[in-house]
């Protein structure tokens, strides 16, 4: 893909955006978009680059090794790990992604606190992973359980918890997912009441099939593949 082709898939998004954020009376400036390079070729990053997004997200540690090496670098883009994340490629994480999305266990959370610290590497920026709908191969923390996992995550040194992130179940059915995206939001500022150094902040919210839900319900961050690279 081109970045004039994106570019236009672009515009297509943020008039999508624009009118989701005027649905729930809110600032289209307040969403972000991630776009999601997964599965298409390094050239993509390049060409996301050049339309002047700041920032891309992949979900495997060794796809995203192997296109760092590829490009040099990371082409200056603040690179998002937003898949599941092995304790045992922590370490590689850090060196390769400015923030982590998918912290989905207190356990994962201590690792990346520990090596940050002892690598003397910079805050990592993390966001704790939700499962609001509470499917069983969804990773992420229940809700009813993430007041105390934040409790101990936002002491740790070496994190800088920016917020949540979550997916939602794979439906077309609105409710189901305007109820999870809810849960979340919900949850967020309960827990900046209730959980000292949490703020809440970013909510990743939504995907290529949901991202206008999720932003009417609160969403700060949409994860965009398909809509705006094509298909995988
Ligand atoms: C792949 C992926 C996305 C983007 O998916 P699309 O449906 O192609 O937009 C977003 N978030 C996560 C965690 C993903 O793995």
């Amino acid at each position: 893909m081109t970045s004039e082709r994106i570019e236009e898939r672009l515009a297509d998004v943020r008039a999508r955006v624009a009118r989701a954020a005027a649905r729930a009376d809110r600032d289209p400036a307040g969403v972000d978009l991630l776009p999601v390079t997964k599965g298409h070729p390094a050239s993509a990053i390049t060409a996301v680059a050049a339309a002047g997004l700041p920032r891309i997200g992949e979900n495997r540690v060794p796809e995203a090794a192997e296109k760092q090496a590829e490009l040099a670098g990371g082409c200056g883009l603040d690179w998002h790990m937003i898949g599941r994340l092995q304790r045992n490629k922590a370490r590689k994480a850090i060196g390769l992604f400015d923030v982590i999305e998918s912290v989905d266990s207190v356990k994962l959370a201590r690792r990346l606190s520990r090596i940050t610290e002892e690598e003397g590497h910079e805050p990592i920026e993390v966001l704790v992973q939700v499962n609001a709908s509470g499917e069983a191969e969804k990773a992420g923390l229940a809700p009813a359980k993430l007041a105390v996992a934040l409790d101990e995550i936002c002491r740790l040194g070496g994190l800088r918890v920016a917020g949540l992130m979550t997916m939602a179940p794979f439906t077309a059915d609105e409710g189901m997912l305007r109820k999870t995206f809810r849960t979340v939001r919900e949850a967020s500022v309960r827990c900046s009441d209730e959980v000292e150094g949490f703020e809440g902040g970013v909510l990743s919210m939504g995907m290529s099939n949901d991202f206008e839900v999720a932003i009417e319900e609160g969403s700060t961050r949409v994860r965009l593949g398909t809509v705006l690279l094509g298909e995988r």
